[in-house]
């Protein structure tokens, strides 16, 4: 048994690390824990295929967390002092369509206005108007994902106080696609405006999915898909340096099987070793909600968080094709080719928003309506020998596994149905150029990280009801948990997954307070 911290972390995610993190600033003595071999859950940088390839296992864009004070304001010095850098790529997107037709995303707006007035003059128009009507309102909403759920006015009361706060609180529950179809009118641009908006595979027809069609564009437009220098794991190795320097350490493969209570209170976490490790102050958790249920005699916890994570909507599940080239992916465009750290493929709007449905359900299809492909090595060589190239297609995909079917070969005859759906844009992605593959699943994903519950990336869908004040339960989205001492932070708490830091600073927010100091005052010392 080890008996030395004052705070037990369960789970070293980008979002765990980062409450960590402002705890030991603090002066609290924090000990991290994470089942993995390795700490960073999805920010993390890997060699899976050859010596020298840097391949992101999960996350490669860090666009989000660029809005967090944690980077926007460099709170815990991850850019001046320990060594975390980040790109900018230009062009922002590039997009094939299922005609052969393309757009171009450049950082430019004005050169994006003018790609898509070949499609429409109204909506390159519309777009314009959509960017500013976003800049108008965007501290709202940034303010509501970076600031615990309870402190301050709630996002409908902010929304209230500005001038066209009805105009978004229409929006705000509208779906990505009920935008859309409102707001643009080719067939090309409602097809990449739901490219963009499905990037968190909510599904664009969801209640409440309709501020993605505006935010995930527009936080592009204004940066770009912005990378780590190095790889999405520079991110987890500039919070590992930051918390040691605060006397903080992460011990891997420890899985936390069970809370420990004294009383009512959790007093520290056992591992599946039978080890114990005992929290003098308290116990963060970024361990999956509907893990943590089992993990305490089922009379502590109440009704009402019982309800809330057994209804909870685990969210589409997703699937990685992972390559080693001499070539990155290359879209042929008017005779001539061009390339971008992101890329894709899009359906049409009818077929992207049916997928999202199916994704949603589970359901297996043989279509290929939305497809990522991300190539960082064009914008950081330091990710391949020299010339080289790492390329990752992301995709949702079906989790059910068809009739007679078996994952492993399932998987394999995934991957090279999407390798010869993009040979249709990029035909230079040809067998002799790969020089490495790996194919994963969601279960593949579950294996490798239990908060990937069934392979889904971010922590739980974030549509209308699960997001916000719903999240991960009504009643229970202040990271504080019904167990006196367990606070809850990663991705099935507000603002939810991906790389956005907003759930680790804001568990660290709600601690703190409970600490009787505060994140501004510790910032300050
Ligand atoms: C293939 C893929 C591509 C993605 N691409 C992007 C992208 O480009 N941009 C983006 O923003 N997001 C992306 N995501 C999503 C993003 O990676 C996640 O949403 C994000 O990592 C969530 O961060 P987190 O800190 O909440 O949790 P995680 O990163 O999931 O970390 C949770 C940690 O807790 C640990 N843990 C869980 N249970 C236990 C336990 N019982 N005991 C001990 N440890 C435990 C896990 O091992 C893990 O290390 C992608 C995800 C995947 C899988």
């Amino acid at each position: 048994m080890t008996d030395k911290a004052d705070i037990v972390v369960a789970g070293a995610g980008h979002n765990s690390l980062i409450t960590a993190c402002y705890l030991a600033k603090a002066g609290y003595r924090v000990q991290v824990l994470d089942a993995r071999p390795i700490p960073g859950g999805g920010a993390a940088t890997e060699e899976p295929l050859l010596p020298g390839y840097l391949i992101d296992s999960c996350s490669t864009g860090h666009t989000i967390i660029q809005g967090n004070p944690l980077i926007a304001e460099d709170e815990l010095g991850l850019l001046k002092e320990h060594g975390l850098a980040y790109i900018d790529p230009d062009p922002v997107a590039h997009v094939a369509f299922p005609d052969g037709e393309h757009l171009t995303h450049w950082l430019d707006p004005a050169r994006t206005s003018e790609e898509i007035a070949r499609f429409s003059r109204a909506d390159a128009a519309a777009y314009g108007r959509m960017l500013r009507e976003w800049d108008d309102v965007k501290e709202v909403f940034a303010g509501g994902q970076f600031r615990p759920i309870g402190d301050g006015p709630s996002l409908e009361q902010r929304l209230s106080d500005h001038p066209r706060g009805n105009v978004w609180k229409r929006r705000r529950v509208m779906s990505a696609w009920d935008v859309i179809r409102h707001e643009y009118e080719s067939r090309h641009v409602r097809a990449y405006m739901l490219w963009q908006a499905y990037q968190t595979f909510v599904r664009p027809d969801a209640a409440g999915s309709g501020v993605l069609a505006y935010s995930t564009v527009s936080s592009r437009q204004r940066r770009s898909w912005t990378i780590p220098v190095g790889g999405s794991g520079a991110l987890t190795e500039a919070l590992v340096r930051c918390l040691a320097s605060y006397g903080g350490s992460v011990l891997c493969d420890r899985t936390v099987r069970r809370l420990l209570l004294e009383g009512e209170r959790c007093v520290g976490v056992e591992t599946s070793d039978g080890e114990q490790y005992r929290a003098r102050t308290a116990v963060v958790s970024s361990i999956h909600v509907t893990h943590l249920l089992g993990m305490a005699p089922r009379e502590v916890w109440p009704d009402d968080w019982r309800f809330g994570v057994e209804t909870y909507d685990l969210g589409a599940s997703g699937l990685a094709v992972y390559f080693a080239t001499t070539r990155p992916p290359e879209f042929v465009v008017n005779g001539s080719v061009r390339t971008a750290v992101s890329a894709g493929t899009v359906g049409w709007p009818e077929d992207v928003v049916r997928f999202g449905r199916d994704m949603s359900d589970g359901r297996w299809t043989d279509d290929v309506p939305w497809l990522l492909v991300a190539t960082p090595t064009l914008a950081d060589a330091s990710r391949a020998p020299a010339g080289n190239h790492t390329v990752k297609l992301l995709a949702p995909h079906g989790w059910r596994l068809p009739e007679g079917e078996t994952w492993p070969v399932l998987k394999e005859r995934r991957m090279r149905e999407l390798l010869m759906h993009l040979r249709r844009f990029c035909p230079g992605l040809s067998d002799d150029v790969i020089l490495g593959s790996l194919v994963k699943g969601p279960y593949d994903f579950e294996a490798a990280n239990p908060h990937m519950v069934r392979g889904t990336f971010h922590g739980g869908d974030r549509s209308l009801a699960y997001a916000g004040p719903q999240r991960p339960a009504p009643g229970w989205a202040s990271h504080r948990t019904p167990i006196p001492g367990l606070y809850q932070t990663g991705g099935t708490t507000h603002p939810g997954g991906s790389i956005t830091g907003g759930p680790g600073r804001n568990a660290a927010q709600v601690l703190l307070g409970d600490l009787g100091t505060s994140l501004r005052e510790v910032l300050d010392a």
